[in-house]
């Protein structure tokens, strides 16, 4: 166990369950508790302030993991054209613990509003260097499942802020949405 900052341990990016023989191509073992660091110093440390505890609920993956959580023709397309967020230990997967304290619409409505915190902190005030950020959202494209972080050292941060929700396609197989997010 190693302390990457005041409230994040390394082992809750990394799980037991990543193949450490199946990381993507070019991460180096050394890179991934820096980039953490680096996403919890930058990033997840400043919103903690606001929003409370966060909780990971995932970080790294292996790229075997990745690819089965690609559940439609296109994010199984993007699988392979590009290395993911998460397999370059560039992100994390958030549940904010004193949200998921509320009842259901209270709860979306509070991470909506914590992503729009986010948003002001990354756009506005703090300047936070968020490359990508993603108010994900259930199947049933109601309630929010988590918020996706992304922050890199490899280029300047983007500062994206999208929601993914889920559509059908023409051949009725459902597809994740990614739709530009705004206050
Ligand atoms: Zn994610």
């Amino acid at each position: 166990m190693s302390q990457l900052s005041p409230h994040f341990d390394i082992g809750e990016f990394v799980s037991m369950s990543v193949n450490t023989r199946a990381l993507a191509p070019g991460l180096s073992p050394n890179d991934i508790g820096p980039r953490f660091a680096a996403l919890a110093a930058a990033v997840l440390e400043p919103w903690r302030t606001i929003v409370g505890p966060i909780r990971i609920n995932s970080g790294l993956r292996d790229v075997i993991a990745n690819a089965k959580l690609a559940t439609d023709p296109a994010s199984a397309a993007r699988v392979k054209e590009r290395v993911g967020p998460h397999c370059l230990a560039e992100c994390a997967d958030c549940a904010l613990l004193d949200l998921d304290k509320l009842e259901a619409d209270a709860r979306n409505a509070a991470y909506v509003a914590a992503f729009g915190k986010l948003y002001e902190l990354a756009h506005r005030e703090a300047g936070l260097p968020v490359h990508e950020a993603i108010l994900e959202y259930a199947r049933d494209n109601k309630r929010v499942t988590h918020i996706h972080i992304q922050h890199t050292l490899r280029k300047e941060p983007a500062r994206r802020f999208l929601t993914r929700t889920w559509t059908t396609n023409a051949d009725g197989v459902l597809c994740e949405l990614y739709t530009p997010w705004k206050p």
